[in-house]
């Protein structure tokens, strides 16, 4: 199927969303202000995408707010928002090509992730809510005999989902998921290299039976339309995905305005620790190329500090450079290409800024170290592995977000962790042993919202995802992150 596909000849004939979609249709901004979506792939215009500004903004809260208080969708029975839900999951699923295509052309990942990953992934986390919705029970509390005390969840009301870049479907789908099947009207705001896919699903949620109002989708610049909706008076929660820098910023506007509940996944800077007593060096090696190289290493909990004991330090760098080769850029439109280009000029920019930090404070590149593909016009940088890194050194602290892998030396168990957790975020980490003291012992001492033993990046809809220390807080996926759009409530009755 994916290969059958000309995606060539796609791309120049898909239909590009690029209007605000609020109330159940696409609209004119008020504004009129545009802003430019650049195919980081070549580095061509796709197309201008309205920028919705605070006014815009406004009237996409007042008709989430008007969908929420007439109960059309807040106070349906949950197994009837489980079949809306449901359907919009299949829907997704039914325009996999054009998603898929839409996200490529957006982010410049390889078509074949978008096709069988992100798409895919992303229907599976609306129907695991939709599936979940009418199977949560609410509490009767112990209190006295002459009491019935029932506890129990209610929605928010006004949920804006503000989300990045590099999943822009799976990262709105752990927001809409659980914040839509607990009955909240959403208001999404993709990031600005990524506002296709968002609009499509404002669309094929009205397809599915989603009354008007309850999904709406504001494509925007952050600092106007992401800080509109963090400090409007009547959102009631922020679901933020994004940097730790802007999950300040909302922090900030939340305090500055109506006290909404905000939940942070941040950033991160997650370790791979690879202890003397690894027994199998090849999966660590492929763990470890996979899990910094794979979506051009634009992912938050990417393992980008190789923390490896000095005794195998060689020859497990040898095993990592020779994996990296699978992921030698390629032309996001080709079903074979296994990395793609970097989101957009300005990210390889970021990027490349932070290789030549890493050399100036003498760091070596073992692999990589610059810019490649330029004739396409697009924005590609190789796989680039730094060796002779030390832990206070800008390219182990900062989070570069891009194919840039940083080995610190250590010497035994005690420094390994305490390499590991001496850093600001704590979003993942991973160890690699064949002891199983040492793998408990690690998996206790690693400060972070996930730890992986001998693997790396495996998830399910059924466990939680998030951060510790400045990775934020609060989480997504599982049943955990229903409690973010809930509040909830003690009902005493006296008899
Ligand atoms: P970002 O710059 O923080 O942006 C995230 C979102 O916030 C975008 O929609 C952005 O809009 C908006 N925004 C930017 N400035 C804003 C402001 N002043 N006020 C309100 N909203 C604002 O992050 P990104 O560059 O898109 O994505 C990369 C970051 O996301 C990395 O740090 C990564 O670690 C993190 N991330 C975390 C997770 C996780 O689950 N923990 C998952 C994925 C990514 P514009 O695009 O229009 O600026
Ligand atoms: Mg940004």
């Amino acid at each position: 199927m994916l290969q059958e596909i000309d995606w060539h000849a796609r791309a120049k004939a898909v239909a590009l969303p690029n209007r605000p979609f609020i109330d159940g249709q696409y609209v004119d901004s008020l504004s009129g202000e545009t802003f430019a979506c650049i195919y980081p792939g070549d580095g061509r215009p796709l197309t201008d995408v309205a920028s919705c500004n605070a006014a815009d903004v406004d009237v996409a809260v007042r008709s989430a707010r008007k969908a929420f208080e007439a109960g059309v969708w807040s106070r349906m029975a949950p197994a009837d928002r489980r079949r809306i839900l449901l359907r919009f999951s299949e829907l997704i699923l039914a325009n996999r090509e054009e998603l898929a295509l839409l996200e490529t052309l957006n982010v410049g990942k390889p078509i074949a992730n978008a096709y069988n990953g992100d798409v895919v992934s992303a229907a599976a986390c609306i129907a695991w809510y939709a599936e979940a919705i009418d199977k949560v029970y609410g509490e009767v509390a112990a209190t006295a005999y002459d009491m019935t005390t029932l506890v129990m969840r209610e929605p928010l009301g006004i949920v804006a989902a503000v989300v990045p870049w590099n999943y822009p479907m799976s990262m709105a789908a752990w927001k809409l998921g659980p914040a839509l099947a607990t009955g909240n009207s959403v208001i999404l705001k993709p990031a600005e290299q990524s506002p296709f896919t968002a609009l499509k699903f404002g669309e094929l949620a009205i397809e599915a039976g989603m009354p008007p109002g309850v999904l709406n989708v504001v494509p925007g610049l952050g600092h106007i339309a992401g800080k509109a909706l963090g400090l409007h008076m009547d959102v009631d929660c922020v679901g933020f995905t994004g940097s730790t820098e802007v999950g300040k910023y909302f922090m900030q506007y939340s305090g500055q305005s109506n006290i909404k509940r905000i939940g942070l996944e941040l950033g991160g800077k997650s370790p791979q620790v690879v202890l003397a007593d690894c027994d199998d060096l090849d999966a660590a090696a492929a763990g470890i190329a996979a899990g910094i190289f794979a979506n051009t290493g634009q992912v938050c909990n990417a393992g980008s500090r190789l923390i490896v004991d000095e005794k195998i330090h060689d020859q497990l760098l040898e095993k990592i450079a020779a994996q990296a080769k699978v992921f030698a850029p390629g032309d996001p439109l080709d079903t074979a290409t296994r990395m793609g280009s970097m989101v957009s000029e300005e990210q390889m920019d970021r990027v490349l800024g932070y290789i030549d930090a890493g050399r100036a404070d003498g760091a070596r590149p073992v692999i990589g170290g610059g810019r490649v593909k330029t004739e396409t016009g697009g924005f590609y940088i190789e796989p680039t592995i730094f060796e002779g890194v030390r832990n206070d050194m800008k390219i182990a602290q900062e989070e570069i977000f891009g194919p840039v892998l940083s080995a610190i030396p250590v010497k035994g168990f005690d420094e390994a962790m305490a390499t590991a957790n001496d850093t600001v975020y704590g979003l993942a980490g991973a160890v690699w042993t064949g002891s199983v003291k040492n793998a408990h012992r690690a998996a206790k001492s690693l400060r972070a919202g996930v730890v992986w033993v001998n693997c790396f990046d495996r998830g399910s809809l059924a466990v939680p995802f998030g951060g510790f220390k400045q990775s934020g807080f609060g989480r997504d996926k599982s049943l955990h992150a229903m409690d973010k759009y809930t509040d909830l409530k003690a009902v005493w009755f006296a008899h």
